[in-house]
C-alpha cells in the first residue's frame, strides 16, 4: 500500500492546531492509504509544540519535528521532506487556507502518473488588497524573469512523489525557493484548482519584511537579470558620458566664450552617477551575500526534539 506524507509547517499556530489536526485526520484517514502527518514547528514561543506532543503521543501518525528557533517557512518544508518516509509528500499550510480535503484529488492526478500535482490559487479569500496585488505582480514579474517555468498563482501547497522529494533533497542551496525548485526539478508536472480560503484564526506569520525576502529569494535564485541591468545599464551610462564628453569639448573648443563654469552639470553628473554606482553595488551585494550563505554551508535547521520519528533524515 501506498505511504502519504503531509508535512505541516507551523509557527505559532495554537488558536488553529487543534482544527487543523481535526481535518487532517478526517480527510487522510478517508483515503485508503497508510499516511503520516509531519508537523514541523518552526520555533513557536506559545504551546503548539506542546499541542502537537499531545496528539503524537496517542496517535502514531503524528510526528514531530521541532526547531532550535524560527528558521522560517521554506526551511521547515526541507525538513518534513528530510524526515518524510512516504511515496509522496503533499506540503500544506496549518492555518487551513490550503483546504485538506484536495489532498485526495492530488492523490488521484499522482495516481495517474503525475510526479508533481500543485495547487493553483483560483481566487485569495480574506487576504488585503495589498497582499493579493504584490502577490500578482511579484508571480507575473518572475514569469518574466526567469526561463524556469514556474507557475503562476501557486504556493507550495502541492503533492510530490518520491522521486521528486530524493531530488530536492540533494540540492543544497541555503536561500530556498522551493515552488522554483520543484519547477526547476522537472518530471510530469500537473495541477488541480481551489479557492484559497481565509486564515482560520490568528494572523499571517508573513508579515511585508518576510515576504520581501521571500520574494527577493524568488527572484534572485532564479535570475540573472538583476545583474544583466546592472551591466546594461552601466552601458547606456557610458554611452550617453561619451556623447555628453564629445559636446563638452567641442563646446570648449569652438564656442569658449558663451561657456558658464559647469556648476550645474557636474552635479548633474555626480548626482546620476553615485545613485547608478549605489544601485549596482546593491544589486551585486545581494549576490555576494549569497554566495556568502552558500560557502558558509551552515545547516539549514537545527532540530531539538523528535517525537515519533527516528534518524531516517539525514541532516
Ligand atoms: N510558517 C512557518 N514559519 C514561519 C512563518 C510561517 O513555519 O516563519 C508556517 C505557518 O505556520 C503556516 C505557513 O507557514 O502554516 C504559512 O504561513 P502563513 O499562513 O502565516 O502565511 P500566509 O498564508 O499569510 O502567506
Ligand atoms: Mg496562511
Amino acid at each position: 500500500m501506498p505511504k502519504i506524507s503531509v508535512i505541516i509547517p507551523v509557527f505559532n499556530e495554537t488558536e488553529v492546531i487543534d482544527v487543523t489536526y481535526k481535518r487532517m485526520k478526517s480527510v487522510m484517514d478517508g483515503i485508503e492509504m497508510e499516511y503520516e502527518l509531519i508537523f514541523v514547528n518552526d520555533g513557536s514561543r506559545d504551546d503548539t509544540e506542546h499541542k502537537i506532543a499531545g496528539y503524537a503521543k496517542k496517535d502514531r501518525t503524528v510526528k514531530l519535528l521541532s526547531f532550535s528557533r524560527n528558521f522560517g517557512h521554506q526551511c521547515a518544508i526541507s525538513a518534513g521532506m528530510d524526515y518524510a518516509s512516504g511515496d509522496a509528500v503533499v506540503v500544506i499550510d496549518a492555518d487551513l487556507q490550503d483546504p485538506p480535503e484536495l489532498i485526495p484529488e492530488m492523490i488521484k492526478k499522482w495516481q495517474e502518473g503525475y510526479e508533481v500535482v500543485y495547487g493553483k490559487r483560483l481566487k485569495r479569500k480574506g487576504e488585503t488588497l495589498f497582499k493579493k496585488a504584490t502577490a500578482k505582480l511579484f508571480y507575473r514579474t518572475l514569469k518574466h524573469l526567469t526561463s524556469v517555468d514556474i507557475p503562476v498563482d501557486t504556493g507550495d501547497f502541492r503533492l510530490i512523489d518520491r522521486k521528486v522529494c530524493d531530488v530536492f533533497r540533494r540540492l543544497q542551496e541555503k536561500n530556498r525557493f522551493i515552488r522554483g525548485l520543484v519547477s526547476w526539478i522537472g518530471f510530469r508536472q500537473t495541477y488541480v484548482e481551489y479557492v484559497r480560503e481565509e486564515r482560520l484564526a490568528g494572523e499571517t506569520k508573513y508579515p511585508l519584511k518576510k515576504m520581501m525576502r521571500f520574494a527577493m529569494d524568488g527572484i534572485l535564485s532564479f535570475s540573472y537579470i538583476p545583474l544583466k541591468i546592472a551591466s546594461f545599464l552601466g552601458f547606456l551610462i557610458s554611452g550617453l558620458s561619451f556623447l555628453y564628453l564629445i559636446f563638452v569639448l567641442i563646446q570648449k573648443l569652438f564656442y569658449p566664450a558663451g561657456l558658464v563654469p559647469g556648476w550645474t552639470s557636474i552635479v548633474a553628473v555626480l548626482l546620476i552617477f553615485n545613485g547608478i554606482i549605489l544601485i549596482l553595488l546593491g544589486v551585486i551585494g545581494e549576490y555576494i551575500g549569497r554566495i556568502y550563505d552558500e560557502v558558509r554551508n551552515r545547516p539549514l535547521y537545527i532540530i531539538d526534539k523528535k517525537v515519533n520519528l527516528d534518524d531516517e533524515g539525514v541532516e
